[in-house]
């Protein structure tokens, strides 16, 4: 095993990283994005009960750069705690192989594993604190497990990390007294009380209210560009992609079905796992409008409902004046834009005379990546 290349800049070992102190500035110079950090290779991993066999990863390959936010989305069943509990080997892969920092995770013994592990943090849905110790007690827990016996400088770092999470003031704390957004601050904390330079999010703010996701959304991002983390996330929603992931893996049945940049998987899902994923981002028909829908023409007063889709293929931003090209009499009924990694995506709904029961021949959407008629209106005299 080449363990120097565990720790870049760094001749040391795994196991006399465990020994080194912990203390010390906190923020770090971030790293080049594009150098992996993570490499999951041929992945497969099979869980046998009796005679039932349950294949919950099926050829994984990804390469996760080195300050990346990768996310892995898929529906409840999919693999993705079997695939992220494979990277500190809480899991053991069937077949296939998990390189950290070019490290094989597989090949590592006992005494280097329990190592790889406190240098990769690691936070979860329901915090996992213990609810007897307080805030300090519970951070303080993570350094005296990795032989830290130095009182000050576990004070220091405490110091620091809760200052870096926004609780100050908090350490002496029970976890019953705080919110759940100041529970996974305390469990951001603890998961960099080792200075890890990777961190793994398991469903990380699924058990939070949206507003409290958002602000821990934004501390992991600050975070990252602090101290130059590489971040492994996994989550049921693409909402948390869409916030903090650089690129995202989908998968489904236990294979990635598609990846990419959030961007791209957004705007052109391929697979129809991704697109379910994305269906509660997107707005429903206004009711009043589908009392209405009906499937043909029936005056010639009709107009056709259309939908047009704006696939962020590079555009920042969407000129009004393109929308004259749908001619002068379109009616705008419900437009739902955003951006995504800076690119303008979304839909539109219009609605638009039709000539004979068509759309007329003026028709042309050429900023538009796709354009489907729901049915037809008409409006009232
Ligand atoms: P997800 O996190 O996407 O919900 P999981 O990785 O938990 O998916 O599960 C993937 C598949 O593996 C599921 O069919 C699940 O029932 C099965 N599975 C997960 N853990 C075990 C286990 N310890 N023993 C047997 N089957 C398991």
């Amino acid at each position: 095993m080449n363990s120097a290349l565990y720790f870049e800049g760094s001749s040391e070992g795994l196991t006399e990283l465990a020994n080194q102190p912990v203390a010390g500035p906190i923020t770090e110079p971030r790293s080049e994005p594009d150098h992996a950090h993570v490499v999951i290779r041929d992945v497969h991993k099979t869980y046998s009960t009796g005679t039932v066999k349950v294949e919950a990863l099926k050829n994984i390959n990804l390469t996760i750069g080195r300050g990346e936010i990768f996310g892995i989305i898929g529906r409840s069943g999919a693999g993705k705690s079997s695939l992220i509990r494979t990277l500190n080997r809480l899991e053991d892969v069937t077949s296939g192989q998990i390189l950290v920092n070019n490290i094989d995770v597989g090949s590592l013994r006992e005494r280097d594993l329990v190592t790889l592990r406190r240098r990769i943090g690691m936070i979860f849905q329901h915090f996992n604190l213990l609810h007897s110790k307080t805030v300090f007690e519970n951070l303080a827990l993570a350094m005296k497990a990795a032989g830290v016996r130095d009182k000050a400088a576990i004070r220091q770092r405490i110091d620091e990390l809760l200052a870096l999470v926004g609780l100050e003031g908090k350490a002496q704390v029970y976890p019953s007294r705080l919110s759940g957004g100041q529970k996974q601050r305390v469990g951001i904390a603890r998961a960099l009380m080792l200075k890890p330079k990777l961190l793994l999010c398991d469903e990380a703010t699924s058990a939070l209210d949206p507003e409290t996701t958002h602000s821990i959304l934004s501390l992991l991002k600050d975070i990252r560009d602090k101290l130059g983390l590489t971040i492994i996330l996994i989550t049921h929603e693409m909402s948390v992609i869409s916030e903090i992931c650089d690129r995202v893996a989908v998968l489904e049945q236990g294979e990635v079905v598609e990846s990419g940049p959030v961007w791209k998987i957004f705007s052109q899902p391929q697979h129809e796992a991704t697109r379910a994923l994305l269906a509660p981002l997107r707005k429903d028909l206004p009711d009043a409008l589908l009392a209405d829908l009906k499937p043909k023409p029936v005056h010639t007063g009709s107009r056709a409902v259309v939908r047009l889709t704006l696939a962020g293929s590079g555009q920042k931003e969407l000129p009004l004046h393109l929308l004259a090209s749908l001619g002068t009499d379109t009616k705008l009924l419900q437009s739902d834009i955003e951006y995504v990694q800076g690119h303008v995506m979304g839909r539109l709904l219009v609605s638009l005379p039709t000539e004979d029961g068509k759309l007329p021949e003026s028709f042309s959407t050429p900023v538009f990546s796709d354009t489907e008629v729901l049915g037809y209106v008409t409006p009232s005299a």
